[in-house]
């Protein structure tokens, strides 16, 4: 468990803290000034100053709910690879490729040199923190996705380009510790899609953050973790963040001969669905993960991003596992 680090770091967090993986739902406010945007009917400085209020409104609540670990929501992301890929010189915007459901995005491409050109996400960062006494985390995506997620024009391979971008990218997470962070999660789902190149994936991701004093947090997603589980466990962060909520029963058998070396946040409720999980299955779950981790290592978490439900649900989720972590606090104390 890295309690102990947390503590180095000033973060006394209670038992099974609560947080969410990154995304919430952009109000509408946002979603109709992006379309304007993208059409050239407004300025960014109009969209932006809508980010702004819309990151405000999900910190106050976020804290308002009691979660221990806040986040800025990604109001100001279209896309998680995009997002980065625009903000860093190197790559184009390439054409529209669907990625999952009827979701579509424009591709980057690498077409030159691959520069970190200052902070990309550190200004929001300071934003979000600057509402809450909280801890805010830090969220990037991971090199290797980056990579995966671009077509590749310049460098002779795709480890090649996984480096180049994580090179970088650690610039990104030194600029971030100096301003303040101290949980920093990187996202990678797509470092189990590939398990001939999960060897310079975890390399890539290692020299992002080797010794940069901050808490890592690594979020995966797209759930087929059997073949990579020792991979998982050689990754450089104090915490996996899985999508757990649906019961994985070969994590667990692997669990039952490995020990897991690392804290989990635990996905406990489900993200594709509207329906709003109960405070009892939520707290059943909890209970499930403790038995299975230990509860000084569980962290307590939706399975994945938030961004596809509405506010409603998305609230009604948050606020479920808050009460549901709050019973189980309650029954530990006991
Ligand atoms: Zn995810």
């Amino acid at each position: 468990m890295s309690r102990a680090k947390l503590k180095k770091l000033g973060l006394d967090l209670p038992v099974l803290p609560t947080t969410t993986v990154g995304s919430l739902p952009k109000p509408d406010y946002i979603l109709k000034a992006r379309a304007k945007f993208a059409r050239n009917e407004i300025k960014y400085d109009e969209l932006k100053e809508l980010e702004l209020e819309a990151i405000a409104y999900w910190v106050k609540k976020q804290d308002e709910i009691g979660l221990d670990v806040i986040v800025d929501g990604e109001m100001y992301r279209g896309d998680m690879v995009a997002y980065f890929a625009e903000t860093m010189q190197g790559f184009q915007m390439g054409e529209l490729v669907r990625s999952y459901g009827n979701r579509y995005y424009r591709k980057p491409v690498i077409t030159g040199e691959i520069k970190w050109c200052g902070p990309i996400t550190v200004d929001w960062w300071k934003y979000a923190q600057s509402f809450t006494d909280k801890p805010v985390k830090g969220m990037l995506t991971g090199p290797y996705t980056i990579m995966d997620w671009s077509f590749n024009e310049y460098y002779a391979s795709r480890s090649e380009a996984a480096m180049a971008i994580a090179v970088e990218l650690r610039r990104e997470v030194e600029a971030l510790v100096q301003a303040g962070a101290r949980i920093i999660q990187i996202d990678e789902p797509a470092i189990s899609t590939r398990l001939e190149e999960l060897d310079f994936a975890r390399q890539a991701l290692n020299l992002v953050i080797d010794g940069i004093e901050a808490y890592f947090i690594c979020h995966i997603c797209y759930g087929n973790f059997t073949p990579v589980y020792q991979h998982m466990l050689a990754l450089g962060v104090d915490n996996l963040d899985l999508e757990t909520s649906q019961r994985i029963s070969a994590l667990e058998e692997f669990i039952r001969d490995n020990r897991f070396t690392k804290d989990i946040s635990y996905g406990v409720v489900d993200v594709h669905t509207h329906k709003v999980e109960s405070v009892e299955t939520i707290a059943e779950n909890i209970r499930h993960a403790i038995g299975l981790f230990g509860v000084d290592a569980v962290w307590i978490d939706p399975d994945c991003g938030l961004k596809t439900r509405t506010i409603d649900e998305a609230v009604g989720k948050l606020v479920n596992i808050e009460t549901a972590v709050d019973r189980v606090r309650k029954e530990i104390a006991r």
